[in-house]
């Protein structure tokens, strides 16, 4: 069975149910798999998903990303795949979730992914449907609650924390702490609003996110939900709250309160490996479609900001998906787009605000999993580059992480004025509306196709609904000014006819609940007086 230790050196297995309500190791470093299962993506014969089979097979270090489930190579290309039935989400989701998470039991991990994909909360049957434009498919992973893809896995972690709790016997009240970038806060909302035994703190960077974001936030209902602008950007908020688990004084008085730290951002263990099964889904979709015959490899183009759903991807092709290439896209903010060009992590720049703010971050920290994969899970080598970026704000990495890059990874970046070319682009030529944020991808992947010739059939992840930053998809697709971010939904929907989510429809007249601004040192005293 699966068990998680941390990237730093400390050596105690943790149970997955365990991983997920610690948050954060004990020594600060993140919770990695001790094995990467192997999971097939065959879906076609009687069902291993229904409980029983055997969807995850064994056991292996992971890495050579070689399908093991190809039973269905050399079948005829099927067309259109109407003559079978395609594969549910959550036949996918669950597959993948108990080969992750085997200590939850079989009918639990059936609740948890049941409760969270289903037409409550997803305004899709498909859950993350898959589009296909000319050079690209575009998964679309913004049809749940907040319209971003952090829905794909925050539905589901309250699932997996009430799960979790009741397994260790946990009788402390859970305190999730999240910094945002503007997606993951009001997705952790969502998911946690009036769950019993939480309390759900949100901390995003005052003038970092876009105006519907804010709103999407600070109007959020339920009797434990705290949110708070900082004066600082999604760095300042994301070493902060580091910074609390590390500090032994402070939990031990929460602890004495009745209460213990958990957190829903994803270095959160129970947020990535939900993201695995999204990329499993897309891949089963094109195979069932005709598009590609098993075994196939395909490239999968990320926007990129903290690393965590381009980590989730790396995990499927380690777990067995053939993806060939990962490309790792990135804004203005271009760190990691050095770091795979040079082999050094430099996060001495100005950290700039752009049209896809929740991309706008220069430390991501689930790169710290992949290294740690990379080196052969050697905890010195990463917990001596995590204290030189604390110290120096750089490292560089080892030949042998660097080779073990360049074996898959792929890095680019856009800046604005080139992805919104490429959002008016897509929708002239093909009346297909993109956000900000995919469109740094399609921007990226666009030049990496052109340079290279690369013909592979390509899977973009489509990261939120262009209504999200309606003001500037507007101004990309060439529609006027308007007062404000409403204005712009209107007008956006008005122009182009493509449906407002349904989380956005009637945001306007929601009254505001949460006034809150702190500094990035406040944070543990805005917690502990909110909790009383
Ligand atoms: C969070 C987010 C990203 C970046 O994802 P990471 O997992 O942090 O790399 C990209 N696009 C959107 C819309 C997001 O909300």
């Amino acid at each position: 069975m699966t068990s998680y230790i941390s990237t730093r050196g400390d050596r105690t297995e943790f149970s997955g149910a365990r991983a997920i309500i610690q948050g954060l190791a004990p020594d600060k470093g993140l919770f990695v798999p001790t094995g990467i299962p192997r999971i097939s993506y065959d879906f076609s014969g009687a069902g291993d998903a229904a409980s029983g089979g055997s969807g995850a097979d064994g056991v292996t270090g992971g890495g050579s990303g070689a399908g093991d489930a190809a039973g269905g190579a050399g079948a005829p290309r099927e067309t259109g795949g109407a003559s079978r039935p395609c594969t549910p989400y959550r036949d996918v989701a669950y597959r993948v979730m108990r080969a992750f998470f085997g200590d939850f039991s079989d009918d639990d991990l059936h609740l948890c992914v049941d409760g969270a994909y289903n037409s409550d909360n997803f305004d899709s049957p498909d859950i993350s449907p898959l589009a296909k434009t000319e050079r690209a498919f575009l998964l679309e992973l913004y049809h749940g609650r907040t319209a971003a893809f952090k829905d794909m896995a925050l539905s589901i972690l309250p699932y997996l924390l009430t799960t979790a709790v009741r397994m260790e016997n946990e009788d402390r009240k859970i305190v999730i702490l999240t910094a945002t970038s503007g997606d993951t806060g009001k997705a952790a909302l969502e998911g946690f609003a009036d769950v019993g035994g939480t309390e759900i703190f949100v901390f995003y960077p005052k003038d970092g996110v876009s105006e519907i974001q804010e709103r999407q936030m600070v109007t959020q209902g339920g009797a434990n939900t705290h949110v708070y602008a900082i004066e600082g950007n999604f760095d300042d908020a994301q070493r902060a709250v580091k910074a609390i688990f590390g500090d032994r004084d402070y939990e031990a008085g929460l602890e004495a309160g009745g209460y213990r730290l958990s957190s829903a951002n994803s270095i959160n263990i129970g947020r990535l490996v939900p993201q695995v099964a999204y990329y499993y889904f897309a891949y089963v979709r094109l195979v069932e479609r005709g598009e590609i015959r098993p075994g196939d490899g395909i490239n999968v183009v990320v926007p990129t900001g903290n690393f965590g759903n381009i980590l989730a991807a790396w995990y499927a092709r380690a777990a067995g998906l053939p993806i060939s290439r990962l490309i790792c896209a990135s804004n203005e903010n271009r760190v990691l787009t050095d770091l795979i060009e040079t082999g050094v992590y430099d996060a001495n720049r100005r950290f700039i605000l752009t049209s896809s703010p929740s991309m706008d971050i220069l430390i991501s920290s689930n790169l710290e999993r992949l290294l740690w994969h990379l080196s052969g899970g050697d905890s010195g080598e990463i917990a001596g580059y995590m204290r030189s970026l604390e110290s120096d704000g750089r490292y560089e990495v080892s030949g042998r992480v660097r080779e073990g890059m360049a074996e898959f990874l792929r890095g680019g970046s856009a800046d604005m004025a080139r992805s919104h070319a490429a959002i008016g682009d897509l929708w002239r030529s093909e009346r297909y509306l993109m956000d900000t944020h995919t469109a740094v991808a399609y921007s990226v992947y666009r030049d990496y196709a052109d340079a290279t010739g690369d013909q592979t059939p390509t899977v973009v992840a489509s990261t939120a609904s262009a209504y999200k930053f309606a003001d500037r998809v507007a101004g990309a697709i060439g529609l006027g000014a308007e007062s404000d971010g409403f204005a712009y939904i209107d007008a956006l929907h008005t122009a182009t006819g493509v449906d407002v989510p349904r989380g956005l429809r009637g945001l306007r007249d929601k009254a505001i609940r949460h006034r809150g601004v702190v500094t990035a040192e406040q944070m543990p005293d805005a917690i502990r007086t909110a909790l009383g």
